[in-house]
């Protein structure tokens, strides 16, 4: 039964990146009859452009020492993380929040929560990718972290071996190691760590698949179709209302909209604190004649620059920039990415890029995504900012929210997750 053909709640859901097409598809598959509305095409937000990394077990930025590095680069318009100095009084609140939580105890609260939930979006990654078997360029053999310096090295040894009591497989590599692997990393590439557990893929590609598939199952797929305002009947969600004045109405509403989230949760007196934090790729046809391509996806790790073979090309992306929620790009930080890039790795010819491009991640200050019911409205649901890690946490995301409205409770505790724990 598709669920075109079936009585199940009809959920209106506003975003068409991998967090929306997630919720699409895995409540479709449980028999409810999902409406996307998505104000652009589906999967041109920043689930478009990103590094296509589904890696489970990544920690979120939030962790000891973070303040400190963040302080230094609000001097440093060229490195990874940046903060663009401004006046602006809600990126300073995210900051005063963001500064609470960079300890170790609310890491490993953290951790508690995504760990187990990377176990199971890698698991339902598995089986859409054997079911659907889309063509993404997705492979499954994990990525490697590169470094070339001894003190990355060591922290990212501290970090595997944290991230590995949550059930994720790391090995370490020496420079030779890594060489006789993947030639193409330079001799001055120390060593690095392998982890198995990751899978990589273009994401458009992949976040195209999840709505297809949705569609094939009965969802409704409305682009070009901007919701301006959740609507309630009663005190409870019953739809949407269009740019163009059309109701789409539903039994409940999921806002997916990414950084875009809060004007539309504003009047149920939700603040929910997003800051958009902006990311670039740059996509290159990746070796000279006579160099090995790079095959693998790899993290290089002192400048967090991460390469993706895609098929046809490498991506190359990277940079955490806090600069507002606008899609000017930078160029100078940008074109980092391949000057970054050549420290590692031969082969890379100057050249035409074939693709230059940003995306806004949708970030919280806990470093945490907001998953779940407002309260107070009942019918309204939330699922956004998952800032590094949509894509690695999109399908669990969908999976846990589809059990959520139709069986009243997810099968993992998402409760930390709370989108009310900003009130
Ligand atoms: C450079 C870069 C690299 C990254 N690398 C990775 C990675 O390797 N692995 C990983 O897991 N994550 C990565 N991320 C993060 C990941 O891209 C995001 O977490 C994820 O894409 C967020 O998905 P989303 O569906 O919430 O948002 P989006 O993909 O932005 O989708 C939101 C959608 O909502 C739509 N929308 C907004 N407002 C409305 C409205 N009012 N009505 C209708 N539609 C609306 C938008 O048009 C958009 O299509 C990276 C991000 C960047 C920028």
């Amino acid at each position: 039964m598709t669920a075109a053909q079936s009585q199940g709640p009809r959920v209106v859901i506003v975003g068409g990146g991998i967090i929306g097409a997630c919720c699409a598809y895995y409540l479709a598959k449980r028999g409810a009859r999902p409406v996307l509305v998505e104000r652009d095409e589906v999967a041109r937000g920043a689930s478009y452009g990103n590094a296509g990394a589904i890696v489970p077990g990544h920690t979120p930025i939030n962790k000891p020492g973070r303040v400190v590095q963040a302080l230094r680069s609000l001097f440093n318009p060229l490195s990874p993380l940046y903060i663009a100095p401004r006046l602006d009084l809600d990126l300073i609140k995210w900051l005063w929040r963001f500064a609470r939580t960079c300890s170790m105890e609310h890491l490993r609260r953290a951790m508690d929560v995504l760990g187990p939930m990377g176990h199971l979006s890698r698991k339902l990654y598995l089986e859409f990718l054997e079911e659907e078997r889309p063509d993404c360029a997705a492979r499954t053999e994990g990525y490697y972290e590169v470094y070339r310096s001894e003190k990355g090295l060591v922290a990212a040894e501290r970090e595997a071996a944290f991230i590995s009591t949550y059930g994720y497989r790391f090995e370490k590599l020496t420079g030779e190691e890594l060489r006789r692997h993947e030639p193409c990393f330079k001799s001055d590439v120390l060593a690095g760590i392998y982890a198995a557990d990751a899978i990589t893929a273009d994401p458009y590609k992949l976040t195209l698949a999840f709505v297809n598939a949705a569609r094939r199952l009965g969802a409704q797929i409305r682009q070009k179709a901007k919701a301006n305002r959740v609507l309630t009947t009663n005190g409870s969600a019953s739809g949407v209302q269009l740019s163009d004045g059309e109701l789409v109405t539903g039994d409940m509403v999921i806002v997916a909209a990414g950084a875009y989230c809060k004007p539309l949760l504003r009047r149920f007196g939700l603040y929910l604190p997003l800051q958009p934090a902006k990311g670039y790729h740059i996509d290159r046809q990746y070796s000279a004649p006579g160099t090995p391509p790079l095959r693998v996806a790899c993290l290089l790790g002192e400048t967090l620059i991460f390469c993706t073979p895609m098929g046809e090309f490498v991506r190359f992306a990277g940079t955490l920039e806090f600069s507002g929620l606008n899609h000017e790009i930078r160029r100078p930080r940008l074109e980092q990415l391949t000057r970054g890039a050549r420290l590692y790795l031969s082969g890379l010819e100057p050249g035409p890029a074939r693709s230059e491009w940003c995306g806004l991640r949708p970030c919280l200050p806990d470093g945490l995504p907001a998953i779940g019911p407002v309260a107070g409205v009942p019918g309204l649901w939330v699922a956004t900012g998952h800032a590094m890690q949509g894509m690695t946490l999109g399908p669990v995301t969908g999976y846990l929210l589809a059990e959520w409205i139709l069986d009243g409770k997810p099968s993992l505790d998402i409760a930390p997750l709370s989108p009310e724990r900003f009130r």
